[in-house]
């Protein structure tokens, strides 16, 4: 596939930018082009458990989007597969040769962010603005146009092992690859590679292995007690609410380690009742994160410690529930030393760093990464720079698209051996 092919591919994704999980338009794309080609593609069960996702998308979400997807162009019989099935894609490729097989995560999700209107914004300029309320602020437009146009180069056949180019929904939230995980997709994948766009680096830097990324998990905890009246009564509520808001000061509060950096934050916050109600139910929404796989696990302890806590303090029940995970993996030297190699051969490329770091974000390619790592296979998490010229999750984020080339070009140099 030709540059031209895939700048164009990136700005098709582009324009539609959909939600996790509701990527129906984007998969449709995406199976179109392989089947276009007779590249293999598997999806629904094998691709995704859909029965394995926290908070999967609303029916009203689902009709909302599929109807988006079908004014957009996508097949109506596609669109109801994939809002029954899962948008999961991955696309198979065996070589005429035995050797590795390789995992590659690609994914597809776009953020909720108004996309820039500024004709200084080159998608404005270029007329590839998102049409919808969603933007690809954070470059998964180009990681599809990415998976796709290495699945047409490995046409050919002319490469050892296979490849296994997974197009992964729900990053964003870090939803999407437990899922797929659970379906079974790193099952007899030897080297497992994500790469990403952007990361504040200059067109021509790739980053060989990301040594930052911080694990996270994402939480929900309902407090339920019981309504009685403000004034006739207190005494025979329970308030939901203040035990909510006990939890919320309590998980701000949790102490920093020495081992490891750390965050937490609350970020909603809804309960029910009026003023002169003892409200009855409240729900909060709060992550963890850490460089350390380790100390996550202990945070997140001490986090169920203060719901717990805070519930107990209002005789209230509290229950919290996992929404979204990622972990953390370390680069494998091995892999580190091959993707120098094929670096080497990409005359765009003026800057190669074997490891670095990415600004301490968290993807949960790590999860796959790290599956395929505790099975005794390899890994490395991916940066090539884009020159963005504002912050992932902006409103002006965008790509230098000379960067989809080169992220392609080292890509296929490195499947091909
Ligand atoms: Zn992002
Ligand atoms: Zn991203």
């Amino acid at each position: 596939m030709q540059p031209d092919q895939i700048i164009a591919l990136r700005r098709r994704f582009h324009a539609h930018a959909e939600p996790g999980f509701l990527e129906y338009r984007t998969a449709s794309v995406i199976l179109a082009e392989l089947a276009e080609r007779g590249v293999r593609a598997t999806t629904g069960a094998d691709a995704i458990d859909v029965g394995r996702i926290a908070l999967p998308p609303t029916q009203a979400e689902k009709d909302e989007w599929g109807r988006r997807a079908v004014e957009a162009g996508a097949a109506p019989d596609d669109v109801a597969y994939f809002q029954e099935h899962g948008t999961a894609v991955i696309a198979e490729l065996d070589g005429n040769r035995d050797g590795p097989t390789w995992g590659l995560r690609v994914d597809i999700d776009a953020l909720p962010v108004d996309e820039e209107t500024d004709a200084g914004h080159a998608p404005v300029a270029g007329g590839f603005r998102s049409t919808t309320p969603f933007m690809h602020a954070c470059g998964h437009d180009g990681h599809a146009a990415i998976g796709l146009a290495l699945a047409d180069r490995l046409r050919d056949r002319d490469f050892p092992g296979r490849v296994r180019i997974m197009f992964q929904p729900a990053e964003e939230g870090v939803r999407g690859a437990q899922p797929m995980i659970d379906a079974g997709v790193t099952r007899g994948v030897d080297r497992m590679l994500a790469v990403h766009l952007g990361g504040d680096l200059p067109t021509g830097t790739v980053v060989g292995g990301v040594t930052d990324a911080m694990a996270t998990t994402k939480w929900t905890a309902r407090f339920e007690g019981e309504a009685a009246h403000a004034a006739a009564a207190p005494e025979k509520g329970r308030h939901a609410l203040a035990a909510a808001a006990q939890a919320t000061l309590a998980i701000l509060g949790l102490t920093r380690f020495a081992a490891a950096d750390t965050r937490v934050n609350v970020g909603t916050f809804h309960a029910d009742g009026s003023a002169n109600i003892i409200p009855a139910l409240a729900t909060i929404t709060y992550e963890t994160r850490s460089t350390s796989n380790e100390v996550l696990e202990d945070l997140n302890r001490r986090a169920e410690a203060a719901v717990q806590g805070a519930a107990q303090m209002y005789g209230v029940t509290a229950a919290t529930k996992v929404y979204g995970r990622a972990a953390v993996s370390q680069p494998d030297e091995a892999l580190l030393t091959d993707v120098a190699r094929a670096a080497d051969g990409v005359p765009a490329i003026s800057t190669f760093t074997p490891k670095g770091a990415s600004g301490g974000g968290s993807d949960d390619a790590h999860l796959l990464i790290r599956d395929v790592q505790e099975a005794g296979g390899l890994g490395t998490y991916i940066f090539v720079g884009a020159a963005n010229p504002a912050p992932h999750h902006h409103r002006r984020f965008d790509i230098d698209e000379d960067a989809l080339v080169i992220a392609v070009d080292l890509l296929e140099r490195l499947f091909r051996g």
